[in-house]
């Protein structure tokens, strides 16, 4: 098996379904999380969705290993918070600890895997492996190939992908990559359609759901990503394509002041119980 131990950094929403579906694949994982009580959150959440999927909990989350450092496994996925700074730093740690075979791979919704790979000497084993929420129930990962990426890495990223369950779509290193590049302009646009009091979030979401056939409605979809992750995307994509069309809407950024991040703070369009 390829990638027999893999190190998972963030137990959040995303780490934590990405630990999941590793540990589900009978892999080996470390689970890396500094924030107090974080990885204990991320284990409850993979506790309730195993459950869920009927399937062995204890035996999945025993692959799990929580540990207080970077340790040295043959794969690291990052999904910290997307700040490009603290990923650049973890990015120049993992290069010093893991060993100069591993693949380094980001989980990053928008920040250029070009420029973390140029901050560690192994750039041509630096590549996007964007898994989608739910990551257990999503079967997307977009791949993305960094200007350094290899042809080795890549084809490694795919075939675990496929190992794990999931179908790989390759995408390059451009702002937003596909799937954020269309997904979060069309957010966007709703949270202005709110904002200009075209419409109620209800109307807003049952139109797309109706109308569009999507399974969520943008607003629905926005709290579960989480706002502060939609206006962190927007800007990358506003500063990195060069056109102010794609400006966070002034109502996303203000719920995010308010701390309306979303589901995962309990309210955001919507409140959750
Ligand atoms: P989250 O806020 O749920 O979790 C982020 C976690 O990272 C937190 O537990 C936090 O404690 C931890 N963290 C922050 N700084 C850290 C550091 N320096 N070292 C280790 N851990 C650190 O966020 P999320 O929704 O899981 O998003 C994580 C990443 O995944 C982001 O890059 C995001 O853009 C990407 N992503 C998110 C979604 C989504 O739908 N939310 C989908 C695809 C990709």
């Amino acid at each position: 098996m390829k990638f027999e131990h893999v190190l998972v950094v963030g137990a959040g929403q995303m780490g934590g379904g990405i630990a999941q579906v590793v540990a589900a694949s009978g892999r080996r994982v470390s689970l890396h999380d500094p924030y107090p009580g974080a990885v204990e959150r991320g284990v409850e959440a993979m506790r309730k969705s195993l459950t869920k999927l009927g399937a062995d909990v204890e035996e999945t989350l025993g692959r799990i290993e929580p540990v207080e450092d970077l340790a040295a496994a043959d794969l690291l996925i990052e999904a910290i918070t997307e700040d490009a700074q603290a990923k650049e730093k973890l990015f120049r740690r993992a290069d010093e600890v893991l060993p100069a075979t591993a693949i380094l791979a980001s989980n990053t919704s928008s920040i250029p895997i070009t420029s973390l790979a140029a901050v560690t000497q192994r750039p041509e084993q630096v590549i996007g492996m964007h898994f989608f929420n739910p990551v257990p129930v999503l079967r997307l990962v977009e791949v993305i190939r960094a200007v350094q990426t290899s042809d080795e890495t890549a084809a490694a990223i795919v075939e675990l992908a496929r190992d794990l369950g999931k179908e790989p779509a390759e995408a390059r290193d451009f702002p937003g990559f596909v799937s954020n590049r269309i997904l979060m302009p069309f957010i966007n646009e709703a949270a202005y359609a709110l904002m200009e009091g075209v419409a109620e979030p209800e109307a807003i979401d049952t139109i797309a759901k109706l109308g569009f056939a999507h399974p969520m409605g943008p607003l629905a979809l926005a709290d579960l990503i989480g706002l502060d992750t939609c206006v962190a995307i927007m800007e990358v994509l506003q500063c990195g394509l060069g056109n102010p069309k794609y400006a966070p809407c002034p109502l996303l950024r203000q719920y995010v002041q308010a701390g309306r991040l979303g589901r995962k703070s309990g309210r955001g369009f919507y409140s959750y119980g």
